[in-house]
């Protein structure tokens, strides 16, 4: 049985811990690995190692972080085909669908590239007679990440290229299901010329967590995950003084107006539904139908989801793997049965679903619901997972009022032709993310990342411009260099400018 271990000060270590828990492989459904996890005292180790890693790596110059990024982009390349295998194996989604979001995460090391760029300061030539003001962007030390299983490389790739290139130093504790995706950055960035003790992995469950929220020597923490452990995360590391961004789940609605073009807004709320296995916190999770838009639209759904190849992820054809383990294939199985017991239509019915070859594994397939209503546990759960709902709405403001009384606001999409219908959309909708005939609107790296409401817990979205922003202290310097000769004498009034 494979060890995966901690990567700690540049090397693979087993910790001081004695506890595992198993990898499986969710296309086969065995289990294929354990994983370490940390006592708090591996925790206490890695923090140690960050902790004197920054004492350098926080005085290094900007070109050096840059070819350190430079470098690990290049390895993040070459090295995309077995990152992707690995992904796959572990997670379960198909290779192209793995490749994706290391290209993803990789233009967050794009962006990580040119932070010379993002940390420039400001500069005030003589705000009064002799004397000038600037700023600057300082790090913060030691910082942490606490990511899920659904993207086992993009998420952490939000966090630690910034993080890292702003000065800091890092420890990541990845989610647990699918660990070994980060040993393998830790190894590229440690190809890469990054010194020893700027990037730590920690694997762990909730012991993990709870001492990286406690450690008094991290300064802040980056979590991604459901919305009950980023509101748990956030409040227990503000507690201790920490600055937290906290990104939490989603139930994302795509909006179908009659005037769409049918078959285009269903291929892509098709994809968005069920790619992944429906496993993505962008995922379309409802679609709204407006006015005489729905019956059309739910027979093209149906049509197009019963001619989604479900297989094992790295099997050429294969449009959609298994879920991530059989606790979520439960949970999808008991929402499309609350959902026909609660009064939804079962259009297509994905419960029954084997795979020849792969009886054990984690399959379940594509469901499609049609006529749910908001009272619905359907439509309430966070189901993740291939089931796409669709909900009637007579207008747009219907479909508006619909969103904006849902708690999540991660994403959204409207489909139309309607400029004007779009532009309300967008102005009305209290959502932080949002498409115009695009269905999953994952903002760019140069651009910031993150949910309203229950989506993103306190004010802190990721990557981008708000990332150099959460990573770094500003500092405002007012300087004067008098000559000697003219001093007058010391001045008791506060001081003003002249
Ligand atoms: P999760 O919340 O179960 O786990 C996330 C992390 O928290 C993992 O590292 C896990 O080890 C840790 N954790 C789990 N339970 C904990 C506890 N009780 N105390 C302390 N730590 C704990 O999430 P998941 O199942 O791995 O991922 C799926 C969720 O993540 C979905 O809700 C999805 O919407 C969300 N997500 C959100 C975004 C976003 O950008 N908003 C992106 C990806 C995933």
């Amino acid at each position: 049985m494979t060890s995966i271990q901690h990567w700690i000060n540049g090397a693979g270590t087993p910790g001081v811990a004695t506890r595992t828990g198993p990898v499986f492989n969710p296309a086969t459904g065995r289990q294929q690995a354990e994983v370490v996890l940390a006592d708090p005292a591996d925790v206490d180790t890695a923090v140690a190692a960050a902790g004197k890693a920054f004492e350098s790596w926080g005085d290094s110059s900007l070109t050096q972080r840059q070819r350190v990024m430079f470098t690990f982009r290049e390895l993040l390349v070459r090295h995309e085909d077995e990152l992707a295998r690995l992904i796959s194996a572990e997670h379960g989604k198909v290779i192209d669908d793995a490749r994706g979001e290391i290209v993803r995460g990789r233009e967050v090391v794009e962006y990580a590239c040119g932070i010379a760029e993002a940390l420039k300061g400001s500069f005030s030539d003589q705000v009064s007679s002799g004397v000038d003001v600037h700023s600057l962007r300082q790090p913060l030390g030691v910082c942490a990440g606490i990511t899920p299983f659904n993207f086992p490389i993009m998420v952490p790739l939000w966090m630690h290229p910034v993080a890292i290139a702003t000065g800091n130093t890092f420890v990541l504790k990845p989610s647990e299901r699918d660990p070994s995706a980060s040993n393998f950055v830790a190894e590229l960035y440690a190809e890469a010329g990054l010194p020893d003790g700027v990037f730590n992995v920690v694997h762990g469950d909730k012991t993990a967590v709870d001492a990286v929220l406690d450690h008094p020597d991290v300064a802040a923490v980056s979590f991604v995950g459901s919305t009950p452990i980023a509101r748990y995360v956030h409040e227990r590391a503000t507690a201790t003084g920490k600055r937290v961004q906290a990104l939490g789940g989603a139930k994302n609605h795509a909006v179908v107006l009659p005037d769409a073009d049918l078959e285009f807004a269903a291929d892509h709320l098709t994809a968005a539904a069920y790619g992944s296995a429906g496993q993505r916190c962008m995922a379309v999770s409802v679609g709204v139908a407006v006015g005489d838009a729905g019956d059309a639209l739910v027979d093209v759904l149906a049509r197009k989801a019963n001619e989604i190849t479900v297989g094992p992820g790295d099997a050429p054809g294969t449009d959609m793997g298994p879920v991530v383990t059989a606790e979520a294939r439960g949970r999808v199985i008991d929402a499309v049965r609350s959902g026909a017991e609660q009064g939804a239509d079962v259009v297509v019915d994905g419960r029954e679903l084997t795979v020849p070859g792969h009886e054990e594994g984690f399959f379940v397939g594509p469901s499609l619901l049609d006529r749910v209503t908001p009272e619905m546990d359907a439509y309430q759960q966070e189901i993740f997972g291939p089931v796409l709902s669709v909900a009637r709405a007579g207008t747009v403001d219907e479909a508006i009022e619909l969103i904006n009384n849902n708690p999540y606001g991660n994403g959204t999409a409207i489909f139309t032709g309607d400029g004007h219908a779009a532009r309300r959309f967008g102005r009305e909708v209290s959502v932080g993310m949002i498409g115009v005939n695009v269905p999953i609107p994952v903002p760019m790296s140069y651009y910031s990342f993150g949910g309203w409401k229950d989506s993103l817990i306190g004010d802190s979205p990721i990557h981008g411009p708000e990332g150099v922003r959460f990573y770094t202290r500003n500092k405002v310097i007012t300087s004067r260099w008098p000559h000697t000769s003219r001093t007058s004498g010391a001045a008791f009034h506060f001081p003003t400018t002249s």
